[in-house]
């Protein structure tokens, strides 16, 4: 097929037929793109291709932004009920294809299918209907007898939005339901390591929006960069890396847009001295392990009062020698596969590291490099030092060091002597203790007595170098527009 007469020919909306057996295809103003080069992605617990998606370049990235340019005037003056009502439209139209959406997930992301891959398809979905139900209501801020002053918020343009391979469908329509509901188009570039089920999402998508209100680019990483400098984006909303996010924040500058940046983590979970410590064992466990630790807000750190330590320990150990780890596809699997050669590759540096560092591993510490996908065990390091890199670099991978404290003044310190401020949680009987506790940490989220609770009106979004600005809730939704301040005469 020829790309540049594809880009050329109108948008005929009666022609978008989603098959989830067919062909992968860009979707850029409102028409499924083929292009005439693809690269491989790979299923990572077998390391075979899976497929073969579309390499979009330069050029079909500055279509899909003009795509989304044309398509602004159009969707920003239609009411918030009308996008509501087409994103409400959308939701079912997800939801027709969720068991696919769900395999195709496992099969390109390595999470259970049963659990994790299932839970997070389900939940993008219900976050999809319950955005189209959010508004951002003028606010009358002033009257007086002369005058009123109100504020309001209006779209910004086209928004690129660029996300990360852990959690392609939850955090790509993290993005988008807000984005639109808010009267932007987008433009969205999905990790090369899973662009699968976000090509699906978009092609679901062309048939219920106007054309050019959602475009999906697959490619290279280079398609990101040319993003956050294309001068037609007025806003960069992305999830991935610290090092990837300066990167944006430095590139997007040129244009001055608007960024949301959420980072990387190194969550602590502080289990004081009175904590019902038997009892949250399975729920740290999955905090650090869910998704194979491949989660930003992932417990990174487990700090244990000394006086449980060694007790917390040994339980958290026996927890972990019952997880099965394996295919995603397998029903028994209880963690699958690291989702990349990449990730893998920095773990066993890691591994080899805290071998070589001599620390005492009490389950786990050797990959078999022999099988054949991406597998890692569940490996638990007791009580290495500060300073190891165990404690001081993101594993995004299925390890833990667990440390012993002291002192509540010593492990506030110790928990906030990092660069990220992603998450953490605080664990303990006596609840205002912990709270006080909670309250000394510097991150964007604290949890005390429970974990990993999120919401359609909960901000999310890190302290320090985990980022910049949030999503969700009602200023999550405010981030997607300008603040405009009226003045009217009496
Ligand atoms: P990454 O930074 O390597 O890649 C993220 C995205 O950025 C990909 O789509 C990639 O193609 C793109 N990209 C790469 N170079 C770019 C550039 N120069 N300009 C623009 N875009 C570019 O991250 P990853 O490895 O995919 O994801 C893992 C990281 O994401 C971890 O650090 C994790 O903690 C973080 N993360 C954060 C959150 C959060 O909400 N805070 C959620 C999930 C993951």
């Amino acid at each position: 097929m020829s790309e540049a007469a594809e880009l050329d020919a109108p948008a005929d909306r009666s022609a978008v037929r989603v098959d989830f057996n067919g062909p992968y295809a860009l979707s850029i103003g409102g028409r499924l793109i083929e292009t005439n080069t693809t690269f491989d992605v790979f299923n990572p617990a077998t390391n075979e291709v899976l497929a073969r998606a579309p390499d979009g370049s330069a050029e079909h990235l500055d279509a899909a932004v003009a795509g989304a340019k044309a398509a602004f005037p159009a969707w920003s003056a239609m009411s918030w009920d009308e996008r509501g009502a087409l994103i409400g439209e959308y939701a079912d139209a997800l939801e027709a294809h969720k068991d696919d959406l769900i395999r195709l997930l496992t099969l390109e992301q390595g999470k259970p299918r049963h659990s994790m891959a299932k839970s997070e398809v389900e939940a993008a979905i219900y976050w999809v209907r319950e955005v189209a139900k959010r508004r951002l209501p003028p606010q009358v801020v002033e009257d007086t007898d002369e005058h009123v002053v109100e504020i309001r918020h209006t779209p910004l343009g086209v928004v690129g939005a660029i996300t990360p391979w852990n959690f392609p469908v939850l955090l790509g329509l993290w993005k988008i339901a807000p984005c639109l509901v808010t009267g932007n188009t987008m433009v969205m570039k999905p990790s090369p390591y899973t662009p699968l089920c976000t090509l699906r999402f978009g092609e679901i998508a062309q048939q219920v929006f106007p054309a050019g209100v959602l475009n999906i680019v697959s490619g290279g990483n280079e398609l990101g960069q040319q993003l956050t400098e294309h001068p037609d984006v007025a806003k960069i909303s992305f999830t991935g890396s610290t090092a990837t996010g300066k990167k944006v924040m430095a590139s997007s500058a040129g244009t001055l847009k608007r960024v949301t940046l959420e980072l990387g983590g190194k969550d602590p979970a502080i289990v004081l001295a009175d904590a019902d410590w038997q009892s949250i064992v399975p729920t740290l466990f999955w905090a650090a392990f869910g998704n194979s630790g491949q989660w930003c807000i992932a417990s990174k750190r487990i700090y244990v009062h000394r006086s449980i330590h060694a007790d917390f320990v040994a339980a958290f150990t026996d927890y972990a020698r019952g997880i099965r780890v394996g295919d995603g596809m397998d029903p028994d699997t209880d963690l699958g596969p690291i989702q990349n050669r990449m990730q893998y590759d920095k773990l066993r540096s890691l591994f080899a590291d805290v071998a070589e560092q001599g620390h005492k591993v009490t389950i786990g510490g050797t990959i078999d490099e022999s099988l054949p996908g991406n597998f890692v065990p569940v490996t638990v390091v007791d009580n290495p030092p500060d300073d190891s890199r165990i404690v001081r670099e993101e594993p995004f991978g299925p390890i833990v060091p667990i440390l012993a404290f002291d002192e509540i003044d010593e492990v506030v310190a110790r928990a906030n002597d990092t660069p990220f401020g992603l998450a953490a949680s605080v664990w303990g009987k006596d609840r205002e203790a912990a709270i006080a506790v909670a309250e000394r940490i510097e991150a964007g989220t604290v949890w005390v007595n429970e974990i990993h609770i999120h919401g359609i009106d909960i901000p999310f979004g890190g302290h320090k170098q985990s980022g910049l600005g949030v999503e969700n809730g009602a200023e999550g939704l405010a981030e997607f527009t300008n603040t405009k301040t009226y003045m009217f005469r009496k």
